[in-house]
């Protein structure tokens, strides 16, 4: 019940009794229960329709349960509180200097971001996790980055790192970027979509899937390495160890190399600007990528048969320009039954899914048990 009212934010008793299946009385009982823990409050009531007595609206309390989201990725450094209900208190974003790459030094820069963020909660917020995304392979049971090949980092203890630096007395909880973009598309932006991919391009290419309602995760939570799937046997080496991935074709760095554009903060913006300036080096730079991430798609639409591949990061802002290839190559790759059920669109929580996706990793405890995560007897 308390997962039915933080994707929706609030309903009336009578409608949780229909969702939930439960009788009016036990729906009373859990409202009260959730009410005492201080995570629900009911305010106002359904307008009187018909013969029906109103029902009570109940509310979700953001400050009943917060999270601090953090994002690691190559170029930007992302910190954000974040209530039950989805409710965004804060959200600060920050170039990452490419400097400061080491995992100490990024975590004493989190520590600053979020210091401001935490003082600015309500008196009676009640910070329940910190939920932290990567790009690169991470071990959900211990919260260790094992390979970010585009960070540097290579078995980082990424949660005792953050533990120790934020020390904040809740659980720190790590897991990939990309998983958690497809965990925030699929709780906040499309509810009900229970199937669904999620690529997000940044320097690499990441992939987060939803199957059957749950985040495939794979043994240890490396599942989804989309990115370093072979592509083109042939092809340039990949900051992984091997040759011709995904990300080498797709990637924002191809598009940089193709377009004549040095790499570094604003490359992408500056491929667009050229792009609609009508530069032909630009324009086919696009093209070629767009190619390469259809084809990639196609292997993978055949692969899990979404209901939607929702794109993220670089391919959100350049998606009007990648579009026209990319549709082509994934028609020309997957196979029909799948691809044309697939609906290929751009990620509807922008830049912020796998940041607001590691706020959703964070508030998952209290969702599965309220009581226990909020320390109830
Ligand atoms: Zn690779």
């Amino acid at each position: 019940m308390l997962e039915k009212l933080h994707l929706s934010g609030s309903a009336s008793r009578s409608e949780l009794t229909t969702t939930t299946g439960l009788n009016r009385s036990t729906i009373a009982a859990l409202v009260g229960e959730l009410g005492e823990l201080g995570l629900v409050e009911e305010r106002g009531t359904t307008p009187a329709a018909g013969p029906g007595r109103p029902s009570p609206m109940v509310h979700t309390r953001p400050q009943g349960a917060v999270a601090l989201a953090i994002e690691f990725i190559v170029d930007s450094l992302g910190v954000a509180t974040v209530g039950l209900g989805g409710h965004v208190y804060n959200l600060v974003r920050i170039a990452r200097p490419t400097d400061r790459f080491s995992p100490a030094e990024t975590a004493q820069d989190v520590v600053k971001l979020a210091g401001p963020l935490l003082d600015a909660l309500p008196p009676d917020h009640r910070l329940v996790g910190v939920g932290a995304a990567v790009a690169g392979t991470t071990r959900r049971a211990d919260g260790v980055v094992t390979f970010a090949p585009n960070l540097g980092w290579r078995d980082v203890p990424l949660a005792a790192l953050l533990e120790e630096e934020l020390c904040l007395p809740v659980p720190v909880s790590v897991a990939n970027e990309a998983d958690l973009g497809a965990l925030a598309e699929h709780r906040r932006a499309r509810p009900g979509t229970d199937h669904l991919l999620y690529i997000s391009g940044e320097v690499g290419i990441g992939c987060g899937a939803i199957i059957d309602g749950r985040p495939l995760l794979g043994a240890a939570g490396y599942a989804g390495e989309a990115g370093h799937t072979l592509i083109k046997p042939d092809g340039r080496p990949c900051r992984c160890g091997a040759r011709g991935c995904w990300e080498t074709e797709a990637g924002e760095a191809a598009l940089l190399r193709l377009a004549g554009v040095p790499s570094g903060a604003g490359g992408i913006e500056t491929v667009a600007e050229r792009a609609a300036a009508g530069d032909e080096p630009a324009l086919r730079a696009l093209d070629e990528v767009g190619r390469w991430l259809g084809l990639g798609i196609g292997n993978l639409v055949n692969l899990f048969n979404p209901d939607v591949v929702v794109l993220g990061g670089v391919y959100e802002r350049l998606f009007a320009r990648l579009e026209p290839s990319m549709t082509e190559a994934v028609r020309a790759r997957a196979l029909a039954s799948s691809g044309e059920m697939a609906a290929i669109v751009r990620s509807g929580l922008g830049s912020d899914a796998a940041l607001l996706g590691a706020a959703e990793l964070a508030l998952s405890e209290v969702l599965a048990d309220p009581a226990a995560a909020t320390g109830a007897p």
